[in-house]
């Protein structure tokens, strides 16, 4: 945490002020990825704080439509030197979720791409369809079955902050973000 708060530059933004403690928290969460011996922040730079989410305009082709709408995100990484967060999902997330894991797993993705290429990671994302589809709880937000990028960040966001219920909901998953993570939070 100490090299992290040295090295990334916190930037608050629409009149966001960001202090000692919200670094802290922010690191905090944050350096839960980097436990394992492999995974760094490499490219990352600055961590770019709203107050709230925000509003990002969307854009999608399908069969030549072209359909343009705005969505509210809670955090976005939009690139590899910076990660986005909104204070107030940070503030409000309970032992449930992690906005701050969320979105620095969505850095990771974006950065090297090592768990989308995993096979596991495909026939997981369609487990949890078909279980979704069935009614069955599940620990993952049904908001993972969006893509497989936003499947890789909730399935961190469980891994890290309901590892008992991942493993045995979806064992060799589990078993693949511990590979990745290089630790095993069923046994902290
Ligand atoms: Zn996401």
């Amino acid at each position: 945490m100490h090299v992290f708060l040295h090295e990334q530059s916190f930037v608050g933004c629409a009149g966001a002020v960001v202090d000692a403690n919200m670094r802290v928290e922010i690191a905090s969460q944050a350096c839960l990825l980097l436990l394992g011996p492999r995974v760094c922040f490499a490219e990352l730079r600055s961590i770019l704080v709203y107050p709230e989410p925000f509003i990002v305009p969307q854009r999608e082709e399908e069969h030549g439509v072209v359909t343009e709408y705005e969505q509210e995100v809670s955090g976005e990484a939009w690139d590899t030197s910076s990660v986005i967060l909104a204070w107030s999902d940070v503030a409000s997330a309970d032992e449930r979720c992690s906005p701050v894991v969320h979105e620095f797993a969505h850095h990771l993705d974006h950065a090297d791409g090592v768990l989308r290429n995993r096979p596991q990671v495909r026939a997981s994302f369609e487990a949890l369809a078909a279980t979704i589809e069935r009614g069955d709880q599940t620990p993952l937000d049904p908001d993972a079955l969006q893509n497989e990028t936003e499947f890789i960040a909730y399935a961190s966001e469980a891994f890290f902050e309901a590892p008992q219920r991942l493993a045995s909901f979806d064992s060799p998953l589990y078993e693949e973000l511990a590979h990745y993570y290089g630790v095993d939070p069923t046994a902290w």
